[in-house]
């Protein structure tokens, strides 16, 4: 008969290896190529994704609508030059954010949209699953690049993808889909850990070709009056250092597009930001500096002179002679291209007429005087109007250079433009190329999280109505952003008649008697509303000095504004001319 002797050592529980889910992998991924936040709006398949992101450091910007969530994920990739990503569910969200990665694509700003998508069997053969959409297909036509990842070991080579495509050559939109089995995958922690690699020079220089700067150096140094527009690609690409040596070494005179206001000081004295006419219709070399001869720039055509020639630096072989033969292009990133042309004309020498930059200061002098009294005359005018509220704003927002404006809307959007100066780049977000509405609040979030900087954004009624809730992501982040609304009760003005006989608003109609601040009241913002200069000066100065969510209701009069603002010569038909 045997004994047995009880075991001294107590059973051991089975021992599985650790491990990852493809959440947890993708966020491993963003981290490692240097992605430190994500604007989105959570729901299944991805809640546990942002919690996920969250809980390993990176800040996790919670919207109440997609579209304002990619506003500011692209805002984000504009001012700091590395991809923001935008995180949405699939169908309804996607699409949602997908207008915001189109915005971006159009406008050249680098944002990867990351969507979860149902799964792909029953989407392919249309047999009706929860939220079913071919989101990839819809994707592709809108985005620079588009791309899904379907196993949890490709995530790591679909996100270095993702971010090259948003931020290399012209940057832009791109979508990653991530399906729902993806998501929830799972892999042993220890293979997943051999899937992750920093990759290299993830923006590389593109220093154009030595024939093509020698070409752009003969034309400018046969130029008797030439100029540069600046566009936003060159607030984009940060060469303002360049721009200055440029203009310092050669004295010509620039005229920035809207965004690209402040790159070199709109009130410097080479600046001809009063000038564009003259400009169009004298210059004999035109330099374009990331900026493209689209509709903003009359295609090329309009009151462009045709004698004028082009040198345009671009990143984009295909952009060069989209609308007009340009005579010197110059295809590189916008620093190796500036530099290159600088070392250039210093040897080559300038041969400009020397009445061109007096006349254009000479020009200049006199609009500025001109506009300035428009500003002034109108601040005892009520209800405000426009200029008045504009006479208000211009100081403060000038004695506080740092501050980012956004601004979006139409006569809104042209006469803050046209009154406020700008001396620091990528100080001035607005709604761009595509003029869209509905920006606002999504960008001003953006422009503070990514810089951590005060934010004004000054918007008309109507655009403010595109954007309005996500006031409250404003106030629930604690962000330093004063959003001003210029209440004229409509789109353009609230004057509209209805032809018919029905009494409804006209469809330009809103309401000039809404109280936005009430809105701003709800979810604990500093609310004011004022109907005087006076008050609005005194408003603003408040709320940037407070360094937290503040709403200004700006009281106009129903007739402050005219049909589409600068551009009504856009409008099939002027309105007057329209009966029924
Ligand atoms: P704007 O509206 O201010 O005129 P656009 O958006 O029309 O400006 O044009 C910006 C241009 O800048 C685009 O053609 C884009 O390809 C170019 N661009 C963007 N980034 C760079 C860069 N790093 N170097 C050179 N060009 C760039
Ligand atoms: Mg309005």
């Amino acid at each position: 008969m045997t004994t047995q002797t009880p075991s001294t050592t107590t059973p051991q529980a089975p021992s599985y290896p650790q491990q990852v889910t493809g959440m947890d992998i993708l966020v491993r991924a963003l981290g490692m190529v240097g992605i430190d936040t994500m604007y989105g709006l959570v729901g299944i398949p991805v809640t546990e994704l942002a919690y996920i992101a969250q809980g390993r450091g990176i800040r996790f910007i919670s919207f109440r609508h997609e579209q304002q969530a990619g506003m500011a994920a692209a805002t984000h990739g504009y001012v700091t030059g590395k991809p923001g990503v935008l995180l949405t569910v699939s169908s309804l969200g996607f699409l949602n954010g997908l207008t915001a990665t189109a915005n971006a694509t159009v406008n050249c700003y680098p944002m990867i949209q990351i969507s979860g998508s149902s799964v792909r069997e029953p989407i392919d053969l249309l047999q009706g699953t929860y939220e079913g959409l071919d989101q990839l297909s819809i994707a592709k036509p809108l985005v620079k690049a588009a791309y899904r990842v379907n196993k949890p070991e490709d995530i790591p080579t679909a996100v270095v993808r993702a971010y090259r495509a948003a931020i290399s050559g012209r940057p832009g939109g791109v979508y990653l889909d991530v399906t729902t089995p993806c998501l929830g995958a799972i892999m042993n922690a220890e293979d997943a850990e051999k899937l992750f690699y920093s990759p290299v020079d993830l923006c590389p220089a593109m220093p154009p070709a030595p024939g093509a700067i020698e070409r752009a150096v003969a034309l400018l140094a046969s130029a008797k009056k030439p100029a540069i527009v600046i566009g936003k690609g060159a607030a984009y690409a940060r060469v303002e250092e360049q721009l200055k040596t440029l203009v310092d070494k050669t004295g010509i005179p620039y005229y920035p597009m809207s965004m690209a206001k402040g790159v070199l000081p709109d009130n410097g004295p080479l600046s001809a930001i009063s000038c564009r006419s003259t400009i169009m219709a004298e210059a004999d070399v035109v330099i374009l500096a990331g900026a493209r001869l689209n509709w903003l720039l009359s295609r090329g055509h309009g009151k462009w002179s045709q004698n004028t020639k082009f040198i345009q630096l671009d990143i984009s072989p295909e952009e060069i002679d989209c609308n007009r033969p340009i005579a010197a292009p110059v295809v590189g990133d916008l620093a190796s291209s500036l530099e290159a042309l600088t070392e250039g004309i210093a040897r080559a020498g300038m041969n400009m007429d020397p009445t061109w930059v007096p006349g254009l200061q000479k020009e200049s002098e006199a609009k500025n005087a001109k506009f300035k009294g428009r500003l002034a005359d109108n601040s005892s005018a009520m209800p405000m109007n426009h200029w008045t509220a504009l006479g208000a704003i211009k100081p403060v927002l000038e004695s506080n250079p740092d501050v980012i404006l956004v601004n979006e809307g139409a006569n809104t959007l042209d006469d803050t433009r046209d009154s406020i100066d700008m001396s620091l780049p990528r100080h001035r977000i607005d709604c761009a190329t595509w003029a869209i509405m509905g920006m606002g609040m999504g960008s001003a979030i953006g422009a503070a999280v990514a810089t951590g900087k005060s934010v004004v954004a000054i918007e008309g009624d109507s655009a403010f109505g595109f954007s309005g809730m996500d006031f409250s992501t404003i106030c629930r982040f604690k962000l330093p952003v004063t959003v001003v609304i210029f209440n004229n009760g409509g789109i353009y003005n609230g004057i509209g008649v209805n032809m018919g006989t029905d009494g409804d608003p006209a469809p330009t109609t809103l309401d000039v008697r809404a109280r936005y601040d009430k809105l701003g009241d709800a979810f604990g913002a500093a609310t004011y509303y004022v109907t005087t200069p006076q008050e609005l000066t005194d408003a603003l100065t408040k709320a940037i000095a407070s360094k937290a969510p503040a709403l200004i209701d700006v009281q106009l009069g129903a007739d402050s504004g005219k049909e589409s603002g600068h551009i009504g010569y856009l409008n099939p038909t002027p309105l007057e001319n329209i009966t029924v």
